[in-house]
């Protein structure tokens, strides 16, 4: 074991290639050791390919607001990108309608139909409904816009929505405050205030919308009971329903949604992964696959790896998930920081990938299943590109979240064959389609719970963190619901405090050793 290894002085450290990672040590320009477990780069923005498909690591889409991440897509990607108006849909009650449920109601069964109207009424107005649930009347509507709205002045959006849009697609979000419709009236979350996620979801959409489809599906994506989860990552306010919209959505087919919200990048080549290659050429000498951290002791200021080095740091960025980076710490960590560590909730993804020897199956996007399949939505990977097929191919991703309280029913190929019956079982393929290509990938750490205990737990260890000088970035690491544009800002904004730490460190040794003499009064920048 070499444990003098960084001979030069103590190196600026970034854990975890995932897209936190890279852009944090692409922002430090060279001023980083960037260390991954992993073979290649990408964290849960990786693909694999098998059988001349490629498939993510759970469907993943470009999606966002922010123009700098807009730039570096395009210094990621040059021209290896295309951009596509998304077809979003839910099949339920044996009919595929539109996503967001809620404003295209049209082809499902009149009962339904009606039970959605009616409760969407009742959570506008009031009702007279005794059940416990039920909405109380909400007074005060202010008109504040939850909408995506943002167009860039060019009116050249691509996919850059305002706040609250579920870029993951995970449908989620969308399904709760409608992005994209004129979602203009809400009330701020002090009247009547829902106690949790479940709550939350009658109150806005009524106990029709519910029943239908908010309650199944965030119930199967989320794989926790929803009163168990708080509601502040929503955007803190109550949007009411915009009867309108549901109306006009009810009465006929809603057009295909075109222009900011709806639009959404993919590489054309080499599926997600190849966003995340972008960032090779400049991190490339910084970067070690194939280790792990595998301590990390603030106290001398040192992680230890899986090749047995132990390196002293500078600043280190993490990016790892929160309650690993706890557990790495070993005694280090207070008893205290340890037990909220312990208490943070998350839910896993297994993903079956399956590549049918058919080509374009259906010209969608992704699916949402609120209904009794095993995943809760299908990926078409055939569509996010079509150089994710092999000739005469076409692939699909279907994804299992599961956790404690919602385990997996069964595992290896026997979850391949059940996903395999419920595509069926749903006519995404046939009993004779052949299957070219089946595979699962896992992501343990792939959704983080609002849970109640939440935001007390992550404050905890986060200011305890912070007073040893360790930064904190990215989704698993800040414990935040992020996409990977969030991780591009994150890891920019973990590069600027390494930076802006140095600086101040600079300073106080300069100070310290008198080299640095303050210049006080009028005369100070002509002395300087
Ligand atoms: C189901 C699902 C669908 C999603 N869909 C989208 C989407 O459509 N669009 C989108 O923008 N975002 C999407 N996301 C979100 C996106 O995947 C995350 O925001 C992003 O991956 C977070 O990046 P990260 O770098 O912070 O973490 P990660 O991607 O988890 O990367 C962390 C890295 O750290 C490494 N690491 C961990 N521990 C160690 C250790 N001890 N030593 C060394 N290395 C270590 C890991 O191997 C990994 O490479 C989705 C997420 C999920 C779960």
């Amino acid at each position: 074991m070499d444990d003098t290894n960084n001979k030069k002085g103590p190196v600026n450290i970034v854990i975890g290639a995932g897209p936190t990672g890279l852009s944090a040590a692409y922002h430090l320009d060279g001023d980083a050791l960037l260390i991954e477990q992993n073979s290649t780069v990408g964290g849960w923005c990786r693909s694999i390919t098998d059988n001349g498909f490629t498939f993510d690591y759970a469907g993943h889409i470009m999606f966002s607001k922010d123009d700098y991440v807009h730039q570096l897509y395009k210094i990621l990607l040059g021209d290896n990108a295309h951009w596509q108006d998304r077809e979003a849909w839910i099949y339920s009650k044996g009919v595929y309608t539109r996503y967001p449920f809620q404003g295209a109601l049209y082809g499902l069964p009149p009962e339904v139909i009606k039970e959605c109207l009616m409760g969407a009424i009742e959570a506008r107005y009031g009702s007279s409904a005794t059940e416990e649930s039920a909405v109380a009347p909400m007074s005060v509507a202010i008109r504040t816009p939850l909408t995506m709205r943002s167009l860039d002045a060019e009116g050249d959006s691509n996919g850059k929505p305002d706040e609250l849009m579920d870029c993951c697609a995970d449908g989620t979000i969308e399904s709760i405050v409608t992005p994209g419709y004129n979602n203009d009236c809400s009330v701020a979350i002090s009247n009547g205030e829902p106690r949790n996620f479940e709550e939350f979801i009658y109150k806005v959409w009524g106990a029709g919308i519910a029943k239908h489809f908010a309650l199944p599906y965030n119930k199967k994506l989320w794989a926790v009971p929803l009163t168990e989860m708080e509601t502040s990552w929503l955007g803190g306010r109550v949007p009411l329903p915009d009867l309108q919209e549901i109306i006009d959505g009810a009465l006929q087919p809603v057009p295909r949604p075109m222009g900011p919200n709806a639009r959404f990048g993919y590489p054309l080549r080499g599926g997600f992964q190849a966003l995340m290659n972008g960032f090779l050429p400049y991190v490339e000498d910084q970067l070690i696959l194939n280790t792990r951290v595998q301590a990390v002791s603030p106290g001398k200021r040192t992680v230890t790896l899986s090749d047995g080095r132990e390196l002293r740091y500078k600043h280190l960025v993490s990016t790892m998930p929160l309650p690993v980076l706890v557990k790495l710490m070993g005694a280090e960590a207070p008893a205290e920081i340890q037990a909220a560590a312990a208490e943070l909730r998350h839910v896993s993804v297994r993903c079956v990938n399956l590549g049918i020897g058919r080509e374009r199956l259906t010209d969608k996007h992704w699916i949402y299943y609120p209904e009794d399949t095993l995943f809760h939505r299908i990926f078409v990977q055939g569509n996010a590109s079509p150089y994710c097929n092999p000739p005469g191919g076409f692939g699909l991703t279907c994804e299992i979240t599961y956790s404690e309280y919602k385990p997996l029913p069964c595992d290896g190929d026997a979850l391949i064959q059940r996903c395999i019956e419920d595509c069926k079982r749903v006519g995404i393929f046939n009993e004779d389609d052949p299957i070219w290509a089946a595979n699962q990938v896992d992501m343990p750490y792939a959704y983080v719970v609002y849970d109640h205990a939440r935001p007390q737990n992550v404050k905890v260890i986060r200011d305890w963190v912070a007073s040893k000088d360790i930064v904190l970035s990215g989704r698993y690491s800040e414990w935040e619901y992020y996409n990977s544009d969030h991780a591009f800002i994150a890891g920019k904004n973990a590069a600027e405090e390494v930076q802006r730490l140095d600086k101040l460190e600079a300073l106080t040794r300069a100070t310290d050793s008198g080299a640095f003499q303050p210049v006080y009064g009028t005369t100070a920048t002509a002395a300087m």
